[in-house]
This record gives structure tokens, sequence and C-alpha cells, in this order.
């Protein structure tokens, strides 16, 4: 069903959004800092298939720890879940998205969305495919988007060059056998997985197909099956914004993930997924102007798992 009011939303968000100037721009990945700060783009497609966007919504930037779910479906997908869970936990760390932590007794990093864990997701991701594994990765982020996606050579070769503590927690994991030898490889991988360019319009064509089942709305591919999308989902409601992310479980709702290069990814299941990019950070990481539109939105449409207004998604509630 065609909808009229969506649109008009979206730009009066943009419109009441655009002044908020708090945070800094990442600039612990040199490239990243070549941002512009005031960029700031909304996209929101409904599992139906139609988009409603506002402001840089075709803006590239890169796709940061936005990669990490998706990464962690396929690896399950590849590896079933236990072999996963004996190297990734999914409890939420309440620490830093690139904390050197790791489980006390399993050695295990708490969940898929820190560095730790999306590492150790890349290496199991390597371990299957071997040096297709990239091409793999692409073609199922690609198949997500609804069209062909690529690493930027810059930011990745930034991440190289400066990814000193990325390098540090991998062989921290190969010490206690969380990732097999290979790890220069893996750390590759996730380096490039971390650079893949997106835009907003991208992101919420993404959560678009999380919502929707696996089942890009636009293009009719199906790219996760029902079961992984549940993983992916379950993990980014409880750890997908970093330390921050009870708060937003708690204010906002619904699954999401934010990346260091302002982009922040949302879904409501079984209706849409919801982009921002606004690359000024907040002292975790998160895109702080990102999250204030989210909190807004959700507010506004009553998104929040619990809202009493929203109906809910279960089949159960259809056949009572
Ligand atoms: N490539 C970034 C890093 O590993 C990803 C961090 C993020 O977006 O949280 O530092």
């Amino acid at each position: 069903m065609k909808n009229d009011w969506l649109q008009p939303l979206i730009d009066q968000m943009y419109a009441k959004h655009l002044p908020h100037n708090a945070g800094e721009v990442a600039s612990y990945i040199p490239e990243l800092g070549k941002a512009n700060p005031n960029d700031f783009g909304i996209s929101l497609a409904t599992a139906d298939g139609q988009i409603f966007e506002a402001g840089d919504s075709t803006r590239p930037f890169t796709i940061q720890s936005i990669s990490k779910p998706f990464t962690y479906g396929m690896a399950i997908e590849l590896h079933g879940h236990a072999k996963v869970s004996a190297r990734v936990g999914v409890e939420p760390s309440g620490d830093v998205f690139n904390s050197i932590q790791l489980e006390k007794d399993s050695h295990r990093p708490f969940n898929p969305m820190i560095n730790a864990g999306a590492i150790t997701v890349s290496a199991l991701l390597y371990e299957h495919y071997g040096d297709e594994a990239l091409e793999q990765l692409l073609a199922r982020f690609s198949a997500a988007a609804g069209h062909p996606l690529s690493v930027d050579e810059a930011v990745y070769q930034s991440e190289k060059r400066t990814g000193h503590r990325n390098r540090a927690i991998a062989h921290l994991l190969l010490n206690f056998g969380m990732v097999e030898e290979k790890v220069e490889q893996a750390l590759d991988l996730y380096f490039k997985q971390c650079s893949i360019l997106v835009n907003t319009r991208d992101l919420a064509v993404m959560g678009a197909t999380l919502s929707n089942l696996g089942k890009n709305p636009f293009t009719g591919v199906d790219v996760y099956d029902i079961d992984r999308v549940k993983d992916m989902l379950s993990i980014m409601f409880t750890c997908g914004l970093y330390d921050y992310s009870g708060e937003w479980a708690y204010k906002v709702g619904v699954p999401a993930k934010s990346g260091v290069s302002g982009g922040v990814m949302s879904v409501v299941n079984r209706q849409l997924g919801f982009a921002t990019y606004s690359p000024r950070l907040d002292a975790r990481g998160n895109s702080c102007r990102g999250i204030e539109v989210c909190v807004d939105l959700a507010n506004e449409l009553g998104l929040h798992v619990f809202d009493c207004m929203n109906m809910g998604s279960s089949y159960l509630k259809a056949m009572l």
C-alpha cells in the first residue's frame, strides 16, 4: 500500500535534526577523519519495497561495524551454532568496541559486535572460504543491498596500516585458540569488510531485507534464512550499539548496529529498515545525530518493541 505521510515525516525529521552538531568525526583511522562532519542522510525502506529518504542519502561512507551482524549470520550458516558459540559468546560486554578483554574461563570474545568477536567471525569465514572469502562476503552484502558493493581501497589501506590494536586482539585470539593460524589473512578480511562502501539507502535496504524474513523486498532475492535473521537481530538488539546497547534498547527498542564512520542501521521486524549517516560521534563511537533521530523516530512511530502501540509481528497473534 502506497504511503503518503511517511515522506513528510522523514523530511520533518531531517529538518529538525539538521542543526545538531555535537560530537567529533573518528580520526583513529586517519582516512575516516576526512569525512565531512556536516553530512547528514536518512533513509527508510519498508518490507513491502518502498523507500523514503532525505538529505545525503546517496553519500558513500564505509560500513565499518555495521558489517558485523551480516558476517555473523554467514558464519553460523557455514559452521553451525555449536562451533560458532564455542568461539564467540552472545553476552553484552558493556566494554568499548575495541576492548581487548575476553571471557574469563572460555577466552571467547563476549559477542560478535565488538572487534574481538567480529575478527573471530571473519576468521571463521576465512577458515571456510580461504581466499574466496571477500568475494563471498561482498556477494552476500550486495544481495542484501540490491546492487554490487565494493571496498574503499584508501580506507582499507588506512585501517591496515594503523590497526595495531585489532592486530593485538587477533594475536590474543590466536593464543587462546579462538582463531586459526592464518590470522593475518583473517585480519585482512576484517579490514576489508569494514571498508565496504555503502550509503544510507543501501543500509536501509539491507535492514529491510532483515525485516522481511531475509528476502530483499526490492529484488525478491532470498539473502538469509529466517533462522539466521533471528540470530542476527537478537545480537543486534543486545549488543549493537557498543557500550550504549542497554540505553538504546531502553530508548529506541529495536535491533540496530552502528559503525565508527557514522552510520546507524535499525530494523523493525516485519516492517522496515531505517538508516542514518552523520559522522560526528559521541565518546562511545556512536553517531550523535543518528541516535537523536532514531530516538525521535521510534517515539513518533511507536517502533519500540515494547511500545504498547506496537502490535508486534508474531504469527501467534494472527492465529488467535
Ligand atoms: N574498522 C573499525 C575498527 O576495527 C570498526 C570499528 C567500528 O565501526 O566499531 O576499529
